[in-house]
């Protein structure tokens, strides 16, 4: 994020979060069904804490299913991700 944009703002005041690439996945699933779909995957040199994350264990296993949906447009396998951190880091409402 760029420095004094008011997300980067948030961001160093405690008011944002990156969302929790688990609540990407959801999303994803939901959409996926409606219309083609491409997650931006760039990390764009940004530092871990500024991007979607899970945990330490699930990160990279969700990153690389992000991009194979993004091939394939198939959404069934990220039904099938789990992770012990995956129920604190979803969406509430979803
Ligand atoms: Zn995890």
């Amino acid at each position: 994020m760029v420095d004094g944009t008011p997300l980067k703002t948030a961001l160093d005041e405690g008011r944002y979060q990156p969302p929790s690439l688990w609540s990407v996945v959801q999303v994803v699933r939901i959409i996926a069904e409606l219309l083609p779909l491409k997650v931006g995957l760039s990390h764009e040199n940004l530092p871990a804490s500024q991007l979607p994350s899970g945990c330490e264990r699930c990160t990279q296993k969700l990153r690389a299913a992000l991009e194979r949906f993004n091939g394939t447009q198939d959404a069934q396998p990220l039904e099938e991700l789990s992770c012990e951190c995956q129920r604190k880091n979803a969406l509430p409402i979803l």
